[in-house]
């Protein structure tokens, strides 16, 4: 079918108490793993496209595979720019195609992430296009940062509410103790989201669509394979499934997985590597990655997010 928005798949998504995963993906082949996944799980999905792997696929490219892949398809897919840095990559990336863009001004002040979002918006709206923004540090959780109130590095409610007024986003990234990548906590240090500040956000924007990001797992299966064939990531810890799962059930409609998918597809390629060591053919070995990823991602479908059977809700 052909290219959604992620409006309506939030809306049923926020009614159903499940959450819709937004995949990170590096090529068109992981793209095509991850569309495999969806639909034999028969789950919305969304595509998300990060700058760097926009710029490794091509922007010339990636509508024309999307396009492909949504003849191919049958369950509904949004694509996705993840982290845009500037208003002018989500202009160009709403030009190419994308049916959604998150513009990522959460750098800057306050007011300053108002004012580029809210160009974002405008532009995006009026092509049909819907915009996610984020608000908070989900960058990292560091030592060394000096908490002065309840809401620290946090994103605050009255914030929140204010930012979503002001800028009219169709979504809200929120900071409530996710962080990005494989190494999100020190040693010792126990994951936990913030549920209590998302309960203050939720009652502040009710029924409004609220983001997770740096919410990869790092599920031990798939970190065992990658470090049992060569790879070195010991110390690799991400959030409970447990605890997306209940995101996903108090206002969190789209939750975000890049680092899952690289750990998987390496594990995968890494085994097949070292189990066929006289094999050259290629695809052998990045089937044995993409197939890894069809795993995944079909797990979290159906045991983490509970997207699984809703495509034609
Ligand atoms: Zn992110």
């Amino acid at each position: 079918m052909p290219l959604v928005t992620t409006k309506e798949m939030f809306e049923k998504a926020l009614k159903g108490g499940y959450a819709i995963g937004a995949f990170n993906v590096d090529t068109m082949d992981i793209l095509k793993a991850t569309l495999r996944a969806a639909e034999k799980t028969q789950s919305p999905v969304i595509i998300a496209i990060s700058s760097g792997a926009l710029k490794f696929i091509g922007e010339d490219y990636i509508r024309q595979i999307c396009d492909c892949a949504a003849k191919e398809f049958t369950i509904p897919f949004a694509l996705h720019l993840d982290h845009g840095k500037s208003v002018d990559l989500c202009k160009r990336c709403i030009d190419i195609g994308f049916t959604s863009v998150m513009i990522d001004a959460s750098a800057y002040d306050f007011e300053e992430n108002i004012r580029q979002t809210k160009e974002v918006v405008e532009y995006a709206h009026a092509r049909g296009v819907v915009v996610e923004s984020e608000l908070g540090a989900i960058a990292g959780i560091e030592e060394d940062v000096v908490v002065d109130d309840k809401y620290g590095q946090f994103t605050h409610p009255d914030q929140a509410e204010e930012f979503v007024k002001r800028t009219g986003i169709d979504s809200l990234a929120i900071a409530i103790g996710t962080a990005h990548g494989a190494y999100k906590f020190k040693p010792g240090q126990k994951p936990q989201l913030r549920f209590d500040i998302l309960k203050e956000i939720t009652e502040r924007l009710p029924g409004f669509p609220l983001v997770l990001h740096g919410a990869s797992s790092v599920p031990a299966s798939a970190l065992e394979r990658l470090n049992a064939y060569g790879g070195k990531m010991p110390a690799a810890i991400g959030i409970p499934e447990a605890m997306l799962t209940e995101a996903s059930q108090k206002g969190i409609a789209k939750i975000n997985v890049g680092t899952d998918l690289r750990v998987a597809f390496v594990g995968g390629m890494r085994k097949a590597l070292h189990e066929q060591p006289e094999q050259f053919d290629s695809r052998l070995f990045l089937n044995a990655g993409l197939d890894c990823i069809t795993d995944l991602v079909a797990d979290k479908m159906v045991n983490v997010f509970h997207s699984a059977g809703h495509a034609k809700d």
